[in-house]
């Protein structure tokens, strides 16, 4: 892969050319999704030998056992998710710090939390050095959201679920959409959209996904 001066790997041409068409025909259509995408160099999340696969269309191992997402499945969540210039986001799953980076482009303010302190690290000294103030980096279990900084616009689990968390869906605004993977199975999970009215709660079951599960408590790591 080639490298700028500061050492780290550059996005080739013919490869972001690649990774958009990929996206495209997988069904990202929004241009905004799709320029976001463009504007974060996925190689920059991964390290090591996997950082040569970073633009293919494939999850790949991070840190701590986890993993990033499938660049298209990064932009149907985020396309499903609708955000706008105005709006705060939480993610729950910061991971690699991917989809954060993805999302500050089209948000207001990102808060990304993770119950590994070794991820959120990483993540912050990307999000500095790719100038995205933005973005709020956490450690904590995710999954109780982030009381005081609630209500949100938008809220985006990356891990799944057997039943979408009670406190996040009370952290979701009126008006506001959560998307998330849901599933007993650790092999297979329903990504769904949740729309809060102001009658109550609407959901739309949008296609098969798989992630890893959502854990109680802090990481060891
Ligand atoms: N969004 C990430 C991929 C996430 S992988 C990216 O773009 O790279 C799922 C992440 O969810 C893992 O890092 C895992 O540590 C985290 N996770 C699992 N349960 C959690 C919880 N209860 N609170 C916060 N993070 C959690």
């Amino acid at each position: 892969m080639p490298h700028d001066d500061s050492g780290l790997p550059t996005y080739d041409a013919e490869a972001k050319m690649q990774f958009l068409f990929t996206l495209r025909s997988r069904g990202v259509t929004d241009t905004r999704v799709l320029g976001a995408m463009e504007a974060v160099d996925r190689g920059l999340f991964v390290q090591g030998a996997f950082a040569a696969r970073a633009y293919e269309d494939t999850p790949l191992p991070i840190a701590c056992g986890q993993t990033i997402s499938q660049p298209s499945i990064v932009g149907l969540m985020t396309q499903a998710l609708e955000v706008g210039p105005r709006h705060t986001v939480l993610e729950v799953g910061t991971g690699s710090g991917y989809q954060a980076a993805v999302l500050s482009h089209l948000a207001r303010r990102v808060y990304t939390v993770d119950r590994y302190r070794r991820l959120t690290q990483a993540a912050e000294k990307l999000f500095q050095a790719l100038s995205l103030p933005n973005v709020i980096t956490l450690s904590g279990d995710g999954s109780h959201g982030l009381p005081e900084q609630a209500p949100f616009d938008r809220i985006l689990l990356t891990a799944a679920a057997e039943d979408p968390p009670g406190p996040l869906l009370a952290q979701l605004r009126e008006g506001g959409i959560m998307v998330l993977p849901v599933g007993q199975s650790d092999t297979v999970q329903t990504l769904i959209k949740v729309r809060r009215t102001a009658e109550g709660l609407d959901y739309e079951e949008l296609r098969s996904v798989r992630f890893v599960p959502l854990m109680e408590g802090m990481g060891k790591e």
